[in-house]
Formats: C-alpha cells, sequence, structure tokens
C-alpha cells in the first residue's frame, strides 16, 4: 500500500533505526518512543490489524523477531509486547505491528 507509512519503511522508502529484518518482518525504533527501549516488529506485508487474516507463519515469524529484539536491546529483565487493534484501543497506524517496550520498570502500568 503506497500511502502506508510501514508499507514504505518495509520498502526502505521511508528511513528507519532498523533493529532486525528478515524476508518477512522488520522492527525499528518507534520514532516517538514511550519506554528507554521501543522497538516496532512489522510484518513486510500489509494487514489492518491482528484481527485481520494473517497467516501463521507471519505471527510466528513477528514472535521470533519479537525474541531478536528483546536480545538485541538486552532487555534480561523483561519486556511487554503491545498490539494496538482499532482506533478505540489506539491505533494510530493502519498496518499490524507489536510494539516491544522495556528498558524500565513497567510492572505497575497498564500501558
Ligand atoms: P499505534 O498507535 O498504531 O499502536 O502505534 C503506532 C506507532 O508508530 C506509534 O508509537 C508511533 O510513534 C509510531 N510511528 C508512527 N509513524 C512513524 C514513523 O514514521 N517512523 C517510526 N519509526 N515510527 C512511527
Ligand atoms: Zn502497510
Amino acid at each position: 500500500m503506497q500511502d502506508c507509512i510501514f508499507c514504505r519503511i518495509a520498502a526502505h522508502e521511508i528511513t528507519a533505526r532498523v533493529v532486525y529484518e528478515d524476508d518477512e518482518v522488520i522492527a525499528f525504533d518507534d520514532n516517538s518512543p514511550q519506554a528507554p527501549v521501543h522497538t516496532l516488529v512489522v510484518p513486510k506485508h500489509h494487514y489492518d490489524s491482528i484481527i485481520d487474516d494473517v497467516p501463521g507463519e507471519t505471527l510466528a515469524a513477528m514472535a521470533r523477531a519479537v525474541r531478536v529484539v528483546a536480545e538485541r536491546k538486552g532487555l534480561k529483565d523483561g519486556f511487554r509486547v503491545i498490539t494496538n487493534t482499532g482506533e478505540a484501543a489506539g491505533q494510530t497506524v493502519g498496518h499490524l505491528h507489536f510494539h516491544v517496550l522495556g528498558g524500565k520498570d513497567l510492572a505497575a502500568k497498564l500501558i
């Protein structure tokens, strides 16, 4: 989708700080971080959200990428994975993504 910002990042048409990339997914730092580590894991193919018809292989690739991000970012004390789904949940970019948040104590907070 040409007007989708995450499709354009996945195609390297827009720059981002890439943490991990393979054929299926790209992970890059959020440009408005909500924690010391705030990285987005994004499938290269466009899906609107987790309730789109996302193949299991894609979800598995995203989960593997989460683990690589956690390793590369040194999140050995724990981290949080979030996927906002729909505007009412705060989704602002309509391309499926997992937020990986860490680097500070998140235990007392919902998000
Ligand atoms: P959502 O609100 O949809 O769950 O999350 C979208 C996230 O994408 C937000 O945290 C926002 O800061 C991030 N974001 C939006 N546009 C860009 C961009 O152009 N580059 C990067 N690196 N992050 C972006
Ligand atoms: Zn897209």
